[in-house]
């Protein structure tokens, strides 16, 4: 089964009647690269397949034959077509799935699907390959859909929970929390969000996810509020790129924020590099909105991406977040140390807080205090924890 890489675009911006010939010349290169007996069809779009008959009795040898074919086809589809104006080149590549059949009794639908399979590898892998089925692949589709579901499950039957982390000022005042979540499925260990999230990122399950995080916090800050909390109190909630590409994310936690009766200033998100330069307008206008409801941002991760001077200093932020490997490196050797001086430079250049998190160590507390850090986060002061110790922690 093979699909042309970028023939969208091409029908887009040379019109019908170039798409429609070339997708004629497309399927006679595949009929001149195959033999009588196989048959070429259009599957309906860009999507073409060609069935290969009798390439031998024997597995390895099959799979030699029709890796060798689709290679042919492969550099034939890939040749410039002259179309239309024929002093315009038009150039296309295809990517080709590619399954075996033969040795067990198969249905087409099962067969179609395969090599749907082979070729959706194909096109993840930088198109214009060649990719066979394989059961390894169908196996790892299967565990990520059953994941899926599992983790769709988890959502109705309150598997999820959240742990909260302190943040601590540099008086040494526990002065607000990150919040973190957790599965806990009834009968197996509790699984840590990197083993979910992007799952959830990958499939827009995150959306669903994010406002049930959300309205769990504005519930879990009315519980925290029954103690003796500092007045800045303020706990932080992570924004995943999908959530802040959500146009309704504004309206969203806003809604949440009233019907729970929970004090604005009492929520920061916490955003990444990579939600914010997608789109830099898209990310002002939100960012704005939020900040006129009195929600604090935080650019989180800080240190691993690319941030450029000019874009942080035209975004409504509040804090960097000075990433885990940022901090543990500050003790390795003066380069660390070099890095985080320019960090915390930059951010107080732009009159921005600065976090620290991950901070395991009092030596390198101790540090992150001369230059210049103003909250601190890590497991030498409280690690992540469920919402009863967190507030028996408050009353400490
Ligand atoms: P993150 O936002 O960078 O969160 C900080 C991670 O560092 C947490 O891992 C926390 O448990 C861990 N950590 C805190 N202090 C220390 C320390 O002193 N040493 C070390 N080695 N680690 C420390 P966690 O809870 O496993 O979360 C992992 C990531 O999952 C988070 O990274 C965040 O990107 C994502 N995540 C967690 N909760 C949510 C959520 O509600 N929504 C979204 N979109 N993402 C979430
Ligand atoms: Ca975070
Ligand atoms: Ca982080």
């Amino acid at each position: 089964m093979l699909d042309l890489d970028n023939f969208k675009s091409l029908n887009d911006t040379q019109g019908h009647d170039a798409g429609d010939a070339l997708l004629i010349e497309v399927g006679r290169r595949l009929r001149d690269n195959v033999r009588d007996s196989d048959t070429i069809a259009r599957l309906g779009g860009d999507e073409f397949v060609a069935v290969l008959e009798s390439l031998g009795t024997d597995l390895a040898e099959a799979r030699a034959q029709a890796s060798k074919i689709a290679e042919k086809i492969r550099s034939a589809l890939i040749q410039p077509y002259r179309i239309g104006d024929k002093n315009q080149a038009h150039q296309t590549s295809a990517s080709i799935g590619v399954t075996l059949f033969g040795w067990r009794d198969m249905k087409v639908d099962d067969l179609l699907r395969q090599a749907d399979i082979g070729m959706f590898e194909a096109k993840e892998s930088g198109r214009n390959r060649i990719c066979f089925f394989t059961d390894a692949r169908q196996a790892a589709i299967n565990s990520r859909n059953s994941m899926l579901q599992a983790l769709k499950g988890a959502l109705q039957n309150d598997e999820l929970c959240l742990y909260y982390q302190p943040q601590i000022s540099i008086s040494g005042e526990l002065i607000g929390a990150e919040a973190l979540l957790r599965w806990l499925p009834p009968d197996g260990d509790l699984i840590p969000p990197e083993d979910f999230i992007p799952l959830a990122e990958e499939t827009g399950l995150i959306l669903m996810i994010g406002e049930w995080v959300m309205a769990q916090v504005c519930q879990d800050l009315t519980l925290m509020a029954r103690h003796d909390l500092p007045p800045d109190f303020s706990v932080a909630i992570n924004i995943s790129p999908r959530q802040f590409s959500d146009a309704t994310l504004a309206s969203k936690i806003r809604d949440v924020i009233r019907s729970n009766g929970v004090c604005t200033g009492s929520l920061k998100l916490e955003l990444t590099e990579s939600s914010l330069f997608m789109d830099l307008e898209h990310a002002g206008k939100v960012m704005e909105e939020l900040r006129a409801m009195g929600i604090g941002i935080e650019l989180d991760d800080f240190g691993t991406g690319y941030s450029s001077l000019s874009a942080l200093k035209s975004l409504p932020i509040d804090a960097l977040k000075l990433d885990r490997t940022l901090v543990q490196g500050i003790m390795d050797d003066g380069r660390g140390r070099a890095i985080l001086r320019a960090a915390v430079a930059m951010a107080k250049a732009l009159s921005l807080k600065v976090i620290a998190e991950g901070v395991e160590t009092r030596e390198q507390h101790l540090r992150l205090v001369e230059e210049g850090c103003d909250l601190f986060q890590g497991y030498l002061f409280a690690r992540p924890m469920p919402l009863d110790s967190f507030v028996a922690h408050l009353d400490d």
